[in-house]
Parts: C-alpha cells; structure tokens; sequence
C-alpha cells in the first residue's frame, strides 16, 4: 500500500512523456535558472571584492596604482562608487 507521497515520487517504468509536463517545467526552470543566477551573482561579488582588495578595478582588474582614488578606470571607464571601503 503506497501513500500519495510515496506515488508522487515513483519513477514509473516505461514512462514517456510526449509533451512537455508544463507545471513541472516551469517549476524546474525557475529553481534551476534561479540556482544558477545565484551562484554566478555570488562569484562576480566575490571576485570583484577581491580586486578591490587588491588595488585592481573591480571591473577589469585592471592594476590602479597610481591613480587618484576616485578616478575612473583608464582601462574599461568604469566608475568607482562613492562610499568604497
Ligand atoms: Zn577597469
């Protein structure tokens, strides 16, 4: 005797879908897609904070010795926010 839990979860042999199961697909994409968006937002901070550590452009890493602290990059232009640590 199965609960409706345990049914929901079987994988059914010789199963073949020949149309898209749209609730599911949906609901996979969003998690996966939304999965993927968090991990890649997470390496670009993490990254782009080691750079700032390092003295580079948190853009192009882009070497910023030298260079007055509120100047724009003279590699990629990019523009240094105000309140930088
Ligand atoms: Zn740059």
């Amino acid at each position: 005797m199965h609960s409706s839990f345990e049914e929901a979860f079987t994988l059914h042999d010789n199963l073949v879908l020949y149309r898209p199961a749209w609730p599911g697909l949906l609901a996979d994409t969003l998690f996966w897609g939304g999965l993927l968006y968090l991990i890649r937002g997470s390496f670009r901070s993490l990254r782009a904070r080691r750079r700032r550590r390092l003295g580079r452009c948190p853009a192009c890493a882009y070497d910023q010795a030298g260079l007055m602290p509120d100047a724009p990059c003279p590699e990629c232009a990019t523009a240094h926010e105000k309140n930088r640590r």
